[in-house]
């Protein structure tokens, strides 16, 4: 450049300060000589900033052509110019930003400066030229492009070249389909001297743009995207700066005044739904420049995201903390204390929108979201516990009991299936109706409404439960009883005589006596119904069991008749019936007719009839068949657990092993010891007989 001696020795006598240079705010380095960011000032740098609205502006353009001159007259920056470079011998690079607060409406102005090392053409300095303009790119909302009048046209000369790359670096690295953000190109035409209308630059700069925009590699997604998509284009001129100071500050002042209206900002539509709060710019632009520098093939989007996600989430937390303390007290009476739960949740989602809401519409809708789910998992186990303590098991228990077992509602309802239902269905309504009170889409979500009635439901159908299993047993034993209490009664007359099919007859009755007592439970096709609530497994199950105590109860009824004391009664018993009675007439036997030898027969056939019984009786009978065709049961279901149970029974009588397999019911040697009581028996009444019949004789 070489008027830029000449420039250096106007400047210090024609400069004006248009603007009032900033005191407080000097610049301070984004990114250092050493190419990292600058993290350690910039966080006090920007926690310092106190109105949290701000908008960030970027120059960029080829060194020395007059950037750092041009920003430090438009907003009265004070970044270092190359004239002070060369003064004080220092040659920095890196990226600069100072904050000027717009005067109309206090917002925070952050301008940044890029600054390379001069004119040689090191590959090292195009590098981080070229990482500077992305980081520019990707972190302001208006990048200002720094070209001189005399170059527009010249592609090479007027850093085209650069911004391709940079444009296609940033497409690849921060752009896709989905971005809604746009930059905004504000070319500053240097050295404008105003021949050329602005129109015509206009159209010469957006010839070669499209031409650049063409021959840029695209990703797959952004084939058919235009170069409108991501930019708009805006182009002031500004005269020299020492030759037309005047005009030059001017031109400065009128774009000034551009910037403080934020009238420079409205180019882009969107950029309220994509902007970053301040405080999440500091970690955004971190990260941008960690994917600069690595080069690793990040998209913005997802730096904005998930620096969206993490304030967000942040303020969340905050909030659900809060929530947790001031609704602590309130909770423990859910109920009463409804209304003032829910304005501490407005107010949670009020406070949330304020700062959270801030940011990226999509990420603060979904923590939002988060933070009514963890409110409402919170009141959730407040009210389900207040719930549970205010329905407390026994209140349940006894109104199920009471709405069950009540004489007259038994009256009404006969059936315990419609009993139990009309409990759920009165509890169904009268807890819904209850927790209505209660339950609202913001407090409560419908998940834990269904939880809650669903909890209390099962809650009540397991007491339901439990009623019905204890109405099932009683139905068995009632069964049985009736069931021993016939069997006693048959068996007490069956064994006054031995009749040789007592097994058989036995099982005749026992038939006939259980079909009588199931009648009452027999539908008319026929089939077992109980009036319980079961389904077709449970009932199975239970008729199973049913099945099984009945053989049970027969058992105990032969097991009553089988000691040897009772056997000696029974034999001599049926010894008396049939020897003491005529069977023909029925009438007692006239001994004194018949002739001893007669009576010595007698004696012996009668009471090896009742030996002959008591042989048959001692085999038993294999009780497991005896509910074939009664219920719908294989017998080999039973027959394990009757021949366990019927063993038992004998092993507990018997000295033998037991097979396990056999039905006999009294071992030999009991059988040895009934007969020689029933023996001493039989022979003192045939003795008596003789008596008589000798008596009569001799009379
Ligand atoms: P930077 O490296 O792009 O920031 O450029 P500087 O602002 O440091 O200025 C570089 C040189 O250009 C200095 O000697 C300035 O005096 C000179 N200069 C600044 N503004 C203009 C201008 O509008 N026209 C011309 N021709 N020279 C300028
Ligand atoms: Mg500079």
């Amino acid at each position: 450049m070489t008027e830029s001696a000449t420039a250096h020795d106007l400047e210090d006598s024609v400069l004006k300060t248009p603007v009032e240079k900033l005191e407080n705010q000097d610049a301070i380095q984004v990114i250092t000589d050493d190419q990292s960011y600058n993290e350690s000032e910039i966080v006090p740098f920007v926690n310092n900033i106190n109105d949290k609205d701000y908008h960030v502006i970027s120059i960029f353009g080829s060194q020395s052509s007059g950037k750092s001159t041009l920003l430090n007259n438009l907003f009265g920056t004070k970044f270092q110019t190359m004239n002070e470079q060369i003064s004080r011998g220092q040659t920095t690079k890196g990226i600069w930003m100072s904050n000027r607060i717009m005067p109309e409406n206090n917002k925070n102005l952050l301008i940044m400066d890029v600054e390379g090392s001069d004119g040689i053409e090191k590959s090292e300095d195009k590098d981080f030229e070229r990482k500077a303009c992305l980081f520019a790119l990707s972190s302001s909302e208006i990048l200002m492009v720094n070209v001189w009048e005399n170059q527009i046209g010249l592609y090479q000369g007027n850093n085209m070249e650069l911004l391709k790359i940079v444009f296609e670096v940033n497409l690849q690295l921060f752009q896709d389909s989905e971005s809604s953000k746009k930059v905004l190109l504000l070319f500053v035409i240097r050295d404008y001297i105003g021949n050329t209308p602005l129109e015509a630059h206009k159209t010469t700069l957006c010839n070669e743009l499209d031409k650049m925009w063409e021959g840029i590699k695209k990703p797959e997604s952004l084939q058919d995207a235009k170069f409108t998509d991501f930019f708009d284009l805006e182009f002031r001129g500004f005269p020299h700066f020492v030759f037309q100071n005047d005009k030059f500050l001017e031109a400065c002042s009128n774009l000034r005044t551009e910037f403080d209206s934020e009238k420079v900002f409205n180019h882009d539509k969107y950029k309220f739904n994509t902007k970053l709060p301040l405080d999440g710019w500091e970690m955004y632009t971190n990260n941008c420049w960690k994917v600069i520098s690595s080069s690793e093939q990040l998209d913005l989007p997802t730096q904005q995201i998930l620096v969206a996600k993490f304030k967000t989430k942040e303020i969340a937390n905050k909030l659900f903390d809060e929530y947790k303390v001031s609704s602590k007290t309130l909770l423990l009476d859910f109920g009463k204390n409804y209304e003032s739960i829910y304005n501490l949740l407005n107010q949670a989602l009020l406070a949330f929108k304020e700062s959270g809401g801030r940011y990226m519409e999509s990420v603060y809708s979904e923590e939002k979201l988060n933070l009514i789910k963890e409110i409402q998992t919170l009141n959730f186990e407040h009210l389900s516990k207040s719930i549970d303590e205010k329905i407390h098991e026994n209140i349940i228990s006894k109104s199920i009991q009471n709405s069950l077992s009540k004489k007259e509602i038994i009256k009404a309802t006969p059936s315990f299936v419609d009993r139990s239902f009309n409990v759920v269905t009165a509890f169904e309504k009268e807890y819904e109706s209850e927790l209505i009170v209660y339950l609202d889409k913001e407090l409560i979500s419908q998940e834990h409404q269904t939880l809650l009635v669903d909890g209390f439901m099962s809650y009540v159908k397991s007491v339901l439960e439990e009623e019905n299993k204890k109405e099932a047993n009683k139905l068995k034993k009632k069964l049985n009883k009736e069931l021993f209490k016939e069997i006693e009664e048959y068996l007490e007359i069956s064994v006054s005589k031995p009749d040789e099919d007592f097994w058989a007859d036995l099982k005749v009755f026992y038939k006939k006596s259980l079909n009588k007592t199931l009648k009452k439970y027999t539908q008319k096709d026929g089939s077992l119904k109980f009036p319980l609530n079961f389904t077709d497994e449970e009932t199975q199950s239970y008729i199973k069991q049913l099945s099984l105590d009945n053989i049970k109860t027969l058992n105990k009824s032969i097991k009553g008749i089988s000691s040897v004391q009772k056997l000696v009664l029974i034999l001599e018993e049926q010894y008396k019936n049939i020897f003491l009675t005529d069977q023909e007439n029925q009438a007692p036997r006239m001994f004194e007719m018949i002739s001893l030898p007669d009576m010595e027969n007698l004696h012996h056939s009668c009471k090896a009839r009742c030996e002959n019984w008591l042989q048959q009786f001692s085999k038993g009978s294999d009780l497991s068949t005896w509910n074939d065709d009664v219920y719908d049961i294989k017998s080999e279901d039973l027959r394990s657990q009757v021949t366990a149970e019927y063993s038992d029974y004998s092993a507990s009588d018997s000295e033998d092993e037991d097979d396990g397999q056999s039905t006999t019911i009294i071992n030999d040697l009991k059988i040895k010891r009934v007969l020689q009581e029933f023996t001493k028996k039989v022979n003192i009444i045939s003795l008596q007989t003789k008596r008589i019949i000798v008596q009569s004789s001799m009379n």
